[in-house]
């Protein structure tokens, strides 16, 4: 967890992290970017570089902020990656759904298995679901989500 230095939000929550690039958008990876730099700082959370790794250790940071907060989920990874497995996105959404003090921003360009899985998880007002969507290509991550959430 960290200060952000996102416009949007307030603070960044990484209970996963790595990633691989999937589209356009992807060009100019500020995550794959910033993973490198950590890994080189030592940072042992980073110790794979961008590999897609889950940290059970970070589930628990959100209990522990005092006032509410504003938090992009996943600024170094994409929480739907088809390598975050199912009961560990269920963990996550947990920690959402039972710190509803907290507003959390969770954006994706895996719009598709968003789809698929969406009706697993609990979908708390303080939940802010996106995509990510740079070009025409790509428009369909729209309908995925409005499918999900009809
Ligand atoms: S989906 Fe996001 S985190 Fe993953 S490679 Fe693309 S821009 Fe980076």
């Amino acid at each position: 967890m960290a200060q952000s230095s996102i416009e949007w939000t307030e603070m960044t929550w990484n209970p996963t992290t790595g990633c691989d690039k999937i589209s356009d958008g992807c060009k100019f990876c500020y995550a794959e970017i910033m993973s490198k730099r950590l890994q080189a700082m030592g940072i042992e959370k980073y110790k794979d570089n961008f590999e897609v790794r889950t940290h059970e250790e970070s589930l628990n940071i959100p209990y522990t902020w005092k006032n509410s907060k504003v938090v992009f989920v996943n600024s170094m990874s994409d929480l739907f990656h088809k390598n975050v497995p199912l009961e560990f996105i269920k963990k996550v959404f947990k920690v959402m759904n039972e710190n509803p003090q907290h507003v959390f921003q969770v954006l994706t360009k895996r719009s598709e298995r968003l789809l698929e899985l969406h009706s697993e998880f609990k979908w708390t007002h303080n939940i802010w679901m996106g995509v990510s969507v740079e070009n025409n290509k790509v428009i369909s991550r729209i309908e995925d989500l409005r499918w999900g959430f009809r």
